[in-house]
């Protein structure tokens, strides 16, 4: 027996028998590069079809990037004016693709660097194409197989008979990779980060996955096998009773209602939520459509984004967050400078005022599209009432160009501020009386008052949701918006953390914003919670003077 500690991709438990995916591919060319173009080309096709009866929109738009790449004239006459040079046609594909995408990989745009994985892919399909590589024609498994494998690009995954995939487990990939989204749209349990797998398990090795936490146990022994089986079951118990938890609304134990909402990306993740009950939209990061092409989006592009998550949305609220680039978002048109410290530098309604043109066509943009209806504007990195009031001064210009150019806008809007500065925490009060809702922004806010940076995995053990610092300014804030009669919501990852529920409900929260995929999770820990023990809860936990000590109580009575 081995226990592997990897990266928690997608969550759920699984356990079966893995098929270690391997690709046996030889050097030598056995077909002309046109020739394999054109059999890349059709295998892309296959696939792309067999994603079309699977998987969602999402997935199948990966297939349609790689065939654009595959039609790209420029980067086939590369390949074989390198082969026209002197070099082998597969050493002319490694290269050409290689050097291209270690460009795009270095660029801190993120949706270049999603450019540089597609090109590598593509640059591994033609190089197998060139070899004659029979790919394993769409293996069928007798029954269900954890897939294991060094990398799985969206092609290898699509050759498996995905029905019978309990889990996968790789070694490359990370938490955002497309193996991990493939895991999620297929709602099976994903592990990444594996080193060695190849060493360490091997076709036929018995493995409970588990994706909440990233452990994967081969071989296990007769008394974890049991353990592993119990918590299967209540797996599946817990499934159950969320899925029906689907189409009601949330209360708490009381029979109190609780908003919960959801945070987006883009208008494409409410596609999943069709048949859910939520209370509208809690953030949506707009940086989608700022990153995703290298020019600035048009007035027409925002307000078609927006008004289609509005009109999805209904009745309820949907909480549009203003551009918040800087920090790791990188956004080459707006001319950001280089810094030391990006995260302590020129980001969101900074960058917002180094750009006001840009922000004053984003407010256009929203109080446009919700015209007729009602909206909330939700203000990023505020650290000084100055900055508030500098941005309320900009939506009521957004509102005179609107009336000047003779369009109908939205007059039923609500301005608010994200608290994620410590500034603004401790200031609760003060911008309580300023704006009319919070939404708290736990990922920022924990790294500002812990000063350890979100994305640095050396100091991730000081980012501590748990500290008492962090505690205490929520809990301020929280109490500061119900002392001024404004709305307060979480927003950030604790928002989805169950440990911390009861006591978001003792500070006197009443909504919570989380990814879809949580939504259900959320609505059962809710309906344990009483309202009277959830104040006794953060009494305690407030009384304490040590993060371990914190976590511990929060920790106590397992929970999902
Ligand atoms: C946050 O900081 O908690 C938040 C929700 O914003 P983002 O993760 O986009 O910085
Ligand atoms: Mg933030």
């Amino acid at each position: 027996m081995e226990i592997i500690k990897g990266i928690a991709g997608a969550p759920g438990l699984a356990k079966a028998d893995a098929y270690f995916y391997r690709k046996n591919i030889s050097k030598t060319a056995v077909v002309d590069i046109d020739e394999a173009v054109k059999i890349s080309l059709e295998k892309i096709e296959g696939l792309k079809r067999k994603a079309e009866n699977s998987l969602g929109e999402g997935e199948v738009k990966i297939f349609e990037a790689y065939k654009m790449l595959l039609e790209d004239r420029a980067l086939i006459s590369q390949i074989r004016s390198r082969i026209e040079d002197g070099d082998d046609a597969v050493s002319a594909t490694e290269a050409v693709t290689g050097r291209m995408s270690a460009i795009l990989a270095s660029k801190k745009n993120e949706y270049m660097r999603q450019r540089a994985d597609d090109i590598r892919y593509v640059g591994k399909l033609i190089c197998e194409s060139l070899c004659g590589a029979k790919q394993e024609d769409d293996k069928n498994f007798e029954g269900k197989v954890i897939l294991a494998a060094y990398e799985l690009t969206p092609v290898d995954t699509m050759l498996f008979d995905l029905k019978n995939l309990a889990a996968i487990v790789t070694e490359t990939g990370g938490a955002t990779s497309h193996t991990v989204i493939l895991a999620k749209s297929l709602g099976i349990p994903a592990v990444t980060g594996v080193e060695n797998i190849e060493k360490r398990i091997k076709t036929g090795s018995f493995l409970c996955v588990d994706g909440n936490t990233g452990k994967v146990t081969v071989d296990p022994g007769k008394e974890q096998l049991a353990e592993f089986e119990m918590r299967l079951e209540e797996e599946r118990n817990f499934i159950e009773k969320i899925k029906s938890l689907k189409k009601s609304k949330a209360y708490l134990r009381d029979g109190e209602e609780f908003n919960v909402c959801v945070n987006i990306g883009n208008p494409e993740d409410l596609n999943e939520l069709e048949e859910t009950v939520f209370n509208g939209v809690g953030l949506f990061r707009t940086e989608f459509l700022y990153s995703k092409s290298q020019k600035k989006p048009t007035f027409e592009q925002q307000a078609e984004a927006y008004k289609k998550v509005i009109d999805f949305c209904g009745d309820e609220y949907v909480t549009i967050r203003t551009i918040d680039v800087g920090g790791d978002k990188i956004i080459d048109y707006l001319n950001m400078k280089k810094e030391e410290n990006p995260f302590l530098g020129s980001r969101g309604i900074r960058l917002s005022m180094d750009n006001g043109e840009i922000f004053l066509e984003q407010l256009c943009a929203i109080l446009y599209a919700a015209r007729g209806k009602k909206v909330k504007i939700l203000l990023p990195m505020i650290t000084s009432v100055k900055e508030l009031d500098w941005a309320k001064d900009m939506i009521k210009k957004a509102e005179e160009r609107l009336s000047e150019k003779n369009l109908d806008f939205c007059r039923n809007y609500l301005v608010g501020i994200m608290i994620e500065t410590p500034a603004c925490a401790v200031c609760a009060d003060i911008f309580a009386k300023k704006c009319d809702f919070f939404s708290i922004g736990t990922n920022d806010l924990v790294q500002y008052i812990t000063a350890a940076d979100r994305g640095n995995v050396s100091v991730a053990k000081f980012y501590n949701p748990y500290h008492l610092a962090v505690l205490r300014l929520i809990d301020f804030t929280a109490k500061s918006a119900v002392k001024n009669g404004i709305s307060v919501s979480v927003c950030g990852d604790l928002a989805a953390n169950l440990d911390f529920t009861e006591i978001f409900v003792g500070m006197g929260i009443k909504s919570l914003s989380v990814p879809a995929m949580i939504l259900g999770r959320v609505k059962k820990r809710l309906g344990e919670i009483s309202e009277k023990e959830a104040a006794k809860t953060l009494e305690t936990v407030l009384s304490s003077d040590d993060g371990d000590k914190i976590e511990g109580i929060l920790k106590k009575g397992e929970r999902k």
